[in-house]
């Protein structure tokens, strides 16, 4: 199968059999997950189920202990960092660059406006000319309702301004693929809504995301699946309204009473 091709069937992202060791402990132990071009795969669980470890491991910011990360239909095995070929290395960087990441904190420069935190990324990694870049990174901006703060500093802004500058920063690098970290767990609550609102706009253009959250309600609206994490494993997974208003497992059942 040619990778590049836009006909290619099967799921735009694969995470296969995937683990993850700590020392002797093992967080994740065998997990597999499939996104298909424009799915929102939802992942629920505890505090240290190993959500945030598996969306990590997506982009190799962990490096999983076994099992592989398919994407676009190249394979990339775990391995260790240091024994990757030099053709490896190269695809890893592809990699990246068709992965977008955001994060609970943010993450952004402090002594940058919003639209130069935007524009960081196509210049210094895509190579775009300030100017194109700057075209760009005003056109995401606008989408995530923020054209009249572009030249804010993040301490300009409030955290739901703040999350929304780095959702523009990740869609300004045109990944095929969104991953979110619990996004919204940093924000007062008036301001999750705002952010939600984004998020819930990307998934109707058709974005692919995977999603880590606690926002059973805003799971249950985007979500093609919601995957639940216990421990390490998957141990409940399906559609949204099944899992979030029907579970078959104990875990799962007491896990949500406590987001009612
Ligand atoms: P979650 O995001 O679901 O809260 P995490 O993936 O952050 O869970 O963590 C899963 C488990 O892995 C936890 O027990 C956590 O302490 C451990 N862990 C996460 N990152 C590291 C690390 N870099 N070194 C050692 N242990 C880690
Ligand atoms: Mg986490």
């Amino acid at each position: 199968m040619n990778p590049n091709s836009s006909t290619a069937r099967g799921p735009l992202l694969e995470i296969c059999n995937l683990r993850k060791s700590f020392g002797p402990m093992e967080v994740l132990k065998g997990v597999s997950i499939g996104a298909a071009q424009g799915d929102v795969v939802t992942l629920i669980g505890s505090s240290g189920s190993g959500k945030s470890t598996l969306i990590r491991c997506i982009n190799f910011l962990e490096e999983p202990t076994a099992g592989e990360i398919v994407l676009d239909g190249i394979v990339f095995p775990a391995m260790g960092r240091d024994r990757r070929t030099r053709k490896q290395n190269a695809e890893l960087i592809a990699l990246r660059r068709k992965v977008g990441m955001v994060f609970q904190s943010f993450n952004l420069w402090p002594h940058r406006s919003a639209i130069e935190n935007v524009m960081e990324g196509p210049v210094q990694v895509l190579g775009l000319s300030k100017k194109d870049a700057r075209e760009r990174s005003l056109g995401y901006l606008e989408k995530v309702g923020l054209a009249d703060r572009i030249n804010h500093y993040p301490s300009q802004l409030s955290g739901g301004q703040q999350q929304r500058v780095a959702i523009a920063r990740a869609l300004a690098m045109e990944p095929e693929i969104l991953l979110f970290d619990e996004p919204t767990s940093a924000l007062d609550p008036e301001l999750v809504g705002e952010v939600l609102r984004v998020m819930q706009n990307l998934a109707a253009e058709g974005r692919t995301m995977i999603i880590v959250t606690h926002e059973m309600q805003f799971a249950l609206e985007v979500s093609s699946e919601v995957v639940f994490l216990s421990k390490g494993n998957i141990e409940e997974r399906g559609k949204p309204s099944e899992v979030l208003k029907s579970p078959t497992s104990e875990a799962l059942a007491s896990f949500l009473q406590r987001y009612r």
